[in-house]
Order: C-alpha cells, then sequence, then structure tokens
C-alpha cells in the first residue's frame, strides 16, 4: 500500500506514520527527518536546506523531490510506503506522478490552527534519535530523556512561537492545494485530528481500511 499522509505542522502525521508502519509493515518516509538527519551530519543537502528549514519555508521542490526518488527505490519500499510531509506542493505532487508511482490513499488529518499553535509549543524531539514527544499528550517516561535512546528532548527551532505561525502560512497556501489535487483523483480521505493520539489512529486505520 503506497499512502500520503497529509496535514498540518503538528497535525501528528508523524507520530501517526510510526503507527501505521509498524502495523503494515511498510517504511514511514518523513523528508522532514532526512533533512534533520542531513543537516546533523552535515552533507551538502543538508547545508542548502538549513536556511530554509530553520525560518519555516519549504525547502525547494528540487531538494525534497530529489530525496524522495533516491529514498522509493531502495529494498524496503518494494511493498509500499507511507509519505509523512511530502508532497507539499503541487509541483511534488506531479513529479510523483510523472515518476510513476500510483498511490493508494491520501488521508488528511485535520486539526484547526488554534490548536496546532499549542501542540506545537509543547513538542520536544530526541536530540540523538529524532523520536518525537509531546509535554502533554506524549510525554516520556522520564522528563526530557528519550525513552528510545536516552538521548536529551530538545524544542525544534521551527516549533518557536514566531515560526510556527510563518509555517501554518505555508502550510495553507503551498500544502492545502494538494486536498483538492488528490480529491479530484478520487484519493482523499479526510480524518478530524482527536485529542487522544489512539482516537485519531483508530479513524485513520478506518479510513485506509475503508
Ligand atoms: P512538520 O510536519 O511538523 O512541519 P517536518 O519535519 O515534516 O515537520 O518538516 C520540517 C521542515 O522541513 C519544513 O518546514 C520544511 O522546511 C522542510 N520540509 C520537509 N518536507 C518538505 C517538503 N516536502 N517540501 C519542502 N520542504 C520540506
Ligand atoms: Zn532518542
Amino acid at each position: 500500500m503506497k499512502i500520503i499522509l497529509l496535514g498540518a505542522p503538528g497535525a501528528g502525521k508523524g507520530t501517526q506514520a510510526e503507527v501505521i508502519c509498524n502495523r503494515y509493515n511498510i517504511p514511514a518516509i518523513s523528508t522532514g527527518n532526512i533533512i534533520r538527519e542531513a543537516l546533523k551530519t552535515g552533507t551538502e543537502m543538508g547545508l542548502k536546506a538549513k536556511s530554509y528549514m530553520e525560518s519555516g519555508a519549504l525547502v525547494p521542490d528540487e531538494v525534497v523531490i530529489g530525496i524522495i526518488k533516491e529514498r522509493i527505490v531502495k529494498d524496503d519500499c518494494k511493498d509500499g510506503f507511507i509519505l509523512d510531509g511530502f508532497p507539499r506542493t503541487i509541483p511534488q505532487a506531479e513529479a510523483l506522478d510523472k515518476m510513476g508511482i500510483v498511490i493508494d490513499k491520501v488521508v488528511d488529518i485535520e486539526v484547526p490552527d488554534e490548536k496546532i499553535i499549542n501542540r506545537m509549543s509543547g513538542r520536544r524531539v530526541c536530540e540523538k534519535c529524532g523520536a518525537s514527544y509531546h509535554l502533554e499528550y506524549k510525554k516520556p517516561k522520564v522528563e526530557g530523556i528519550c525513552d528510545a535512546c536516552s538521548g536529551t528532548l530538545i524544542q525544534r527551532k521551527d516549533d518557536h512561537p514566531d515560526t510556527v505561525k510563518s509555517r501554518l502560512d505555508v502550510y495553507h497556501s503551498e500544502t492545502e492545494p494538494l486536498k483538492d489535487y488528490y480529491e479530484k483523483q478520487g484519493k482523499l480521505t479526510v480524518v478530524e485530528g482527536q485529542e487522544e493520539i489512539e482516537d485519531t489512529t483508530r479513524l485513520l486505520i478506518e479510513a485506509l481500511e475503508a
């Protein structure tokens, strides 16, 4: 199954992608995580993406399209994959179509802007492995420490409130038109993001298995 998760930054795409990836045994591919990893190891791509990412802007289409092209030809993608955070613009979606990738389902997780802003301020990530937590909704077992690798939890630079506002603007202008794009292809299902992570997961699985 080839799945795309759409939704605003902080709508919970990453968390849900992890759940689905375990359930269907297909990899979750997050362009955000791949870019952050490249930034950390200081590759050329990471250097190119840094200023965009930190200011809350989108990284140029050709850079992320290149990342996806390289990633989906890997062996673990042969039975499908979940795209989390890609595509984020119409040209990115068109590039996927041009690659001949046939997407089965697109699920949009809807969360109102006010809630997004509130959620993002509580988001924390592991400095070492990138795992994601929330001060309220997804607490680590020990405060400030990653359950998976004992790394330190930090706030992403682009999760600071002023940057969140511009990321939401970018989402509405660049990414939201994708709902229409996939609606027209008959692939879109909208799921309302719930207060509890598990409740959203249930709706998401219903949408995928409908
Ligand atoms: P979130 O979904 O919480 O915004 P991500 O980790 O998906 O976080 O993305 C963080 C940043 O990485 C984005 O703000 C953007 O700068 C960059 N990025 C990730 N995916 C893409 C993409 N498909 N196109 C352009 N930029 C991207
Ligand atoms: Zn960790």
